[in-house]
């Protein structure tokens, strides 16, 4: 199958049951690209642990981390599917205790993946302010300034609707006194947003701290400008 795919790579995008027989699992494949996804959130110190979590949908399936389980001892034997009403379809690990926050994200949005961590500057911050202040035209790529939902008891319903109108508009927000949500077309993606906010975050304490200068901020209009060349150009370093 290999050497077939190799001589006609237009042969991996083939439609119908011939086609199907032969392709890898798309669960399978989502994954081991969520487990790859979720240890990269420790090896990058967003995640302490298991405080965070991960999520992809696949179809009208949702594959997550499952609740208490290192992502190191995670195999190909460990997926976890529910559907989008919560209902475990796959698996028999329980899945995470934050489970209603992805599928309020899947049911309200397009998003193929959310990643969901207690990153340490951006924890600090949601105990701080409101609204991220726009310290970066990054903040653009997430869709305007980021805003901060306020507290309510984790795994909550209470906690997900809060989330919900915090992400208007925006793909990432902080949770007081908790985390991160980030979601995205992809799992890269989402991972590459949270980075992104854990980052803007620091930058924004870090400036925030000097002990007599207050850090410039930039305008509605700043980020517009920037939210449109991001849009044509793609990130820009
Ligand atoms: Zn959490």
């Amino acid at each position: 199958m290999i050497d077939a795919m190799a001589k006609d790579p237009g042969r991996a995008a083939a439609h119908g049951p011939a086609a199907e027989a032969q392709d890898p699992d798309p669960v399978a494949e989502a994954w081991d690209a969520l487990v790859a996804t979720a240890r990269r959130t420790v090896a990058d110190g967003l995640v302490v642990g298991t405080s965070g979590n991960v999520s992809v949908r696949v179809g009208d399936l949702v594959l997550v981390t499952p609740s208490g389980v290192p992502y190191t001892r995670l195999t190909g034997d460990d997926v976890v599917a529910v559907d989008l009403q919560g209902r475990r379809v796959r698996g028999s690990l329980p899945p995470t205790s934050e489970l209603p926050m992805h599928l309020a994200v899947y049911r309200s949005t397009a998003a193929g993946a959310v990643v969901h961590t207690h990153a340490v500057h951006a924890t600090a911050v949601s105990t701080l302010v409101d609204e991220l202040p726009p310290v970066h035209y990054m903040a653009a790529e997430l869709g305007g300034p980021v805003r901060v939902a306020p507290y309510a008891l984790y795994g909550t319903r209470e906690l997900a609707d809060h989330m919900l109108e915090a992400l208007t508009d925006r793909s990432a927000c902080l949770l007081r006194n908790h985390g991160t949500v980030a979601h995205g077309a992809t799992l890269d993606q989402a991972y590459d947003r949270t980075a992104q906010l854990e980052w803007m975050c620091r930058v924004w304490l870090t400036a925030s701290s000097h002990p007599t200068r207050t850090p410039s901020l930039l305008t509605s209009a700043d980020l517009a400008e920037a939210s449109r060349k991001l849009r044509t150009y793609g990130p820009r370093p």
